[in-house]
């Protein structure tokens, strides 16, 4: 039997359909949701990521401002820079895309950012709340994930969730939220001796390695949930993901594709962070 498909570019879009009308009813609050990116230097891939950002945020009424410096800024200027928006009431999301200058500290660089508008989910604190389980703003792509298995109709709650890759921006936290939702969970990664192993008893299998088509059809447990969040390109550029997707939507009983699975997620989940940002910001509205 085919897996179902798990169609994020459907949920993203349905998401982002109702984040539009909760922006507008805010506004007829007085509170206008906005988030500002920061970037660095000239980067391809930075300048069109930042731009696919600013291009959501109009679409569904976030204000957005995008505030450029050439990469020759100092590590203090940038901090400076954090600070303003810190303490700019109109700005409720900040996002400093990555990578930076190499002479610019990293760390120091978003453990500025307050936490109650790190809608990316990356400073420490926030971090640290996820792992205790406290309300915080969540990593983008991990929520995204949790999102697309909960909309497929599956319960999580009791499931042996095996998680490929232990990265910080993906792996880790993907791993805590499903273990905050009872599964029972399996972190794997570059050291794990015999993965098929284990891919072969996970009821959802999540990879984010980044190895395309990596996971073979026979290493699926049948009926399983795959979501696969790695990016990779085929020999003529084209992208693809980590699983061997047209013969393991034979044995899954649910599969994302690559383009249009995890991926147009990602950015709904920032929009969804700045709008949940803005709200608590308000609370006293
Ligand atoms: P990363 O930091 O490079 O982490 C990759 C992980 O895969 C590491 O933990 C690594 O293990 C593990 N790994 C590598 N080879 C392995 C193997 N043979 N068997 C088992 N594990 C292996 O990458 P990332 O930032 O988490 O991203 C992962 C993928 O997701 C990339 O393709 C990236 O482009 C994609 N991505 C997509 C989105 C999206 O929105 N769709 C967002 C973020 C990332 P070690 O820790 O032992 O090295």
């Amino acid at each position: 039997m085919s897996a179902k498909i798990i169609k994020g570019k459907e949920v993203a879009a349905e998401m982002r359909a109702a984040l539009k009308e909760e922006v507008a009813s805010l506004k007829e609050k007085g509170i206008s949701p906005g988030l500002s990116v920061i970037l660095i230097g000239d980067n391809p891939a930075s300048q069109s990521y930042v731009k696919a950002k600013a291009r959501a945020c109009e679409e569904i009424g976030i204000v957005s401002e995008v505030i450029k410096r050439d990469a020759g800024i100092t590590e203090e200027e940038l901090l400076a820079e954090i600070d303003r928006l810190n303490e700019n009431p109109n700005v409720h999301g900040i996002l400093v895309q990555l990578p930076l200058p190499k002479h610019i500290n990293e760390k120091e660089v978003l453990n500025r950012i307050s936490v109650q508008k790190d809608v990316d989910g990356f400073h420490p604190v926030s971090v640290g709340n996820l792992v205790i389980g406290d309300e915080c703003l969540l990593p983008c792509t991990p929520y995204g994930i949790i999102e697309l298995i909960k909309r497929s109709g599956e319960d999580i709650s009791g499931k042996h969730a095996v998680v490929i890759g232990r990265s910080n921006i993906v792996g880790k936290p993907v791993a805590l939220l499903l273990l905050q939702e009872n599964a029972t969970v399996t972190i794997a990664h570059s050291r794990t001796q015999d993965l098929p192993s284990l891919t072969k008893q996970a009821d959802i299998l999540v990879s984010a390695v980044g190895n395309p088509r990596f996971i073979k059809a026979e290493d699926i447990k049948p009926g399983a949930i795959v979501i696969d969040v790695g990016n990779g390109t085929d020999e003529n550029g084209k992208l693809i993901g980590d699983v061997d997707y047209e013969a393991a939507k034979e044995v899954a009983g649910y599969i994302t594709p690559v383009p249009g699975g995890v991926g147009p997620m990602t950015i709904t989940m920032l929009l969804n962070n700045t709008v949940e940002s803005a709200k608590k910001l308000n609370s006293h509205k």
